[in-house]
């Protein structure tokens, strides 16, 4: 059966958790696909770009999108507010594609519950949470008052799991990659309500 409604794919994990890391060594190899980038009132952080990594806007303008409803979803993290653009979502679902989200487990709710039937998610996690501290500490981007508040978001976030569809330990990077690789390519093949009833009635009338 071919799809041409597109899928999501959602992943989440706490900062530091490699996410970014991962999908890179895939997305060559997930087919056509659209990585949404969120608008965030977070100060850019060294080495990232505007456009690129995440859309920086103030307060003000985040709130005045949430009013004009443009937000398929958004949520208060670390502090900052975070938010998922609707139109380029839409758009690229209905070119097919994979939509691939960086977003929090507050994130994943909204979308699961609007968007549950053509939507995966995954929940990439550090083997531990000494590794995790490990490498946000090392990555020397954020103060220590940051990295303490991202520590405490994790150990909630990982309290949230079981919400996932699948979970992935990203200790080895190669053996990571190839999970998320077989993950992403199932959920390009998960078949949304309104296709099997087409399908169904197709079936039957052949
Ligand atoms: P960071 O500041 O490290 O880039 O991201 C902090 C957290 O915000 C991460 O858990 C990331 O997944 C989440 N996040 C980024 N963009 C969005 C978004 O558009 N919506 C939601 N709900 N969370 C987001």
């Amino acid at each position: 059966m071919n799809h041409n409604t597109g899928a999501i794919l959602v992943l989440s994990g706490p900062s530091g958790a490699g996410k970014s890391t991962l999908l890179n060594e895939v997305i060559n190899d997930v087919g056509e696909c659209y990585f949404s980038i969120s608008t965030t009132t977070r100060p850019m952080r060294e080495g990232e770009v505007e456009g690129v990594h995440y859309y920086f806007v103030d307060e003000e303008e985040f709130k005045k999108d949430i009013e004009q409803e443009m937000f398929l979803e958004y949520a208060h993290v670390h502090g900052n507010y975070y938010g998922t653009s609707l139109k380029p979502v839409k758009k690229a679902l209905k070119e097919g594609k994979l939509v691939i989200f960086d977003i929090d487990v507050q994130g994943n709710t909204v979308v699961t519950n609007r968007l549950g039937d053509i939507t995966t998610s995954v929940f990439i996690s550090p083997p531990t949470l000494s590794e995790l501290k490990h490498r946000l500490q090392a990555r020397q981007t954020d103060s220590k008052e940051v990295i303490d508040r991202r520590i405490d978001m994790a150990k909630r976030e990982i309290q949230r799991i079981s919400e996932y569809d699948f979970l992935i330990i990203n200790d080895d990077l190669k053996t990571a990659a190839d999970t998320l690789r077989s993950i992403a390519k199932a959920a390009r093949l998960k078949i949304p309500g309104n296709e099997i009833n087409d399908f169904t009635q197709m079936w039957e009338d052949i």
